[in-house]
């Protein structure tokens, strides 16, 4: 069962917005749109009681190629 991950982004450096979506699952990431690279670090129940997966979000800003790094 995969879950969807929307990511959208603001680059550190040039403020160049970053938008991509991951699917994440038994142990399983695929990129779409922007490569962002997403390792999880665990689950949280959101108020609706549904759980969401966390993690660590990297990408390389498109723009000026700086590494930015995110928590969701
Ligand atoms: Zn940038």
């Amino acid at each position: 069962m995969a879950e969807k991950i929307r990511l959208k982004v603001k680059c550190h450096a040039c403020g160049n917005i970053m938008e991509g979506s991951a699917k994440y699952g038994k142990g399983q990431y695929v990129p779409e749109g922007l490569d962002f690279k997403f390792v999880a670090t665990g689950r949280h129940v959101d108020q609706a009681g549904k759980a969401k997966v966390r993690g660590d979000v990297e990408i390389t800003c498109p723009h000026c190629e700086t590494r930015n790094r995110y928590e969701i």
